[in-house]
């Protein structure tokens, strides 16, 4: 029996979950970001103005979802230039469409002119300072999570961070593996902070986004989110579950397993590879200079080894990267043994 990993059934719908506006320190409106995103395809733009919540279902209509977030920093206390300074950067994530307010804002840390024009009484109600420590960052994922939003860990590799800083973050629904912005910037993302947190048991999501500001940081890393059709909640239900793959350039058109066996069907690519959270992986290549379109990838026996060995139990997994000739790559989250599996559990 086929046992669909990316649903079945609905369409694709192509997102930038990471964007600001004039609203904060990006160079385009609003109203810009949305024509320039739609014009290349995209139904999904997360408007992720630095530190404070500005709802745009206004921008919302058949054919466009504006989903609703915002961007937190949280500084380390240290001498000296801010460019010597880590950082967490978090973008909250609303579920619902109607929700008016941040549950983690703070006026402290409002820095851009723009924003801090936009800081009203009502928000002035939470104050929610948050200081540079797991802990404190865990608080603010915990609270985000408690009053529907779901939370995404930015850039590492930009915020100057270490094993230290992420390992013991708990409750993140996603983590960059590439942002066009830091890419740009020569501080390139990878995806071991992302592996490394599977690895601790945390069952968050790779993410390909822009990081918006300007001309220089359009459409290099997206999501392609599988929903029914393009209601706010369906389409954030879809993100919760892990209804989606992340890219920089191939496509992942089906995904399932059937019979202990991988289905993948792609673009044009150079190799599609399936990793464990083992010393299990599995790589198709095409021929020198060729390509494939897909593959189909053997991987029964892998669930009795992990539940045998007790390895890891149900925190093992498989996921899945493609590679297109440009070096391109797609990232699909972790799916776990039980779910790839499901007879055994
Ligand atoms: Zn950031
Ligand atoms: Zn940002």
């Amino acid at each position: 029996m086929k046992h669909w990993l990316l649903p079945e059934e609905g369409k694709f719908y192509k997102g930038n979950l990471h964007t600001h506006t004039t609203l904060s320190d990006g160079r385009f409106t609003p109203e810009e970001i949305k024509k320039l995103y739609s014009e290349k395809g995209y139904s999904v733009v997360a408007f992720t103005d630095h530190d404070i919540f500005l709802p745009h279902n206004d921008l919302s209509d058949g054919s466009f979802l504006a989903l609703n977030s915002h961007e937190v920093e949280i500084t380390e206390v240290f001498r000296g230039s801010g460019n010597f300074k880590r950082q967490y950067h978090l973008n909250f994530y609303a579920k619902r469409h109607d929700a008016e307010f941040s549950p983690v804002f703070s006026e402290s840390r409002v820095w851009a002119p723009a924003a801090k024009e936009r800081v009203t009484d009502e928000m002035r109600k939470t104050d929610i300072v948050g200081y540079y420590s797991t802990d404190s960052i865990n608080t603010l994922i915990r609270i985000a999570n408690e009053n529907g939003f779901f939370v995404m860990y930015n850039h590492p590799v930009w915020s100057l961070q270490n094993y230290r800083d992420y390992t013991r973050l708990r409750g993140l629904w996603g983590i960059e593996v590439f942002n066009t912005g830091c890419v740009g910037s020569g501080l390139v993302d990878t995806v071991q902070p992302f592996v490394d947190l599977l690895r601790e048991g945390e069952r968050l999501f790779p993410l390909c986004t822009d990081d918006t500001h300007g001309p220089g940081d359009l459409f290099g890393g997206w999501v392609q989110i599988r929903a029914r059709d393009l209601d706010y909640e369906t389409v954030t239900g879809a993100l919760v579950r892990g209804d989606f793959y992340s890219s920089t350039g191939p496509e992942i058109r089906e995904l399932y397993i059937e019979d202990g066996n991988v289905h993948i069907e792609t673009s044009e690519v150079r190799e599609i590879l399936a990793i464990s959270d083992w010393r299990f992986a599995k790589r198709i290549k095409a021929g020198d200079g060729g390509s494939i379109s897909g593959a189909v990838i053997p991987v029964g026996g892998v669930e009795k080894k992990a539940l045998e060995l007790d390895h890891n139990g149900d925190d093992s997994f498989l996921r899945f990267e493609v590679v297109d000739n440009a070096g391109m790559k797609a990232y699909t989250r972790a799916y776990r043994i039980s779910e790839l599996f499901p007879e055994l559990f």
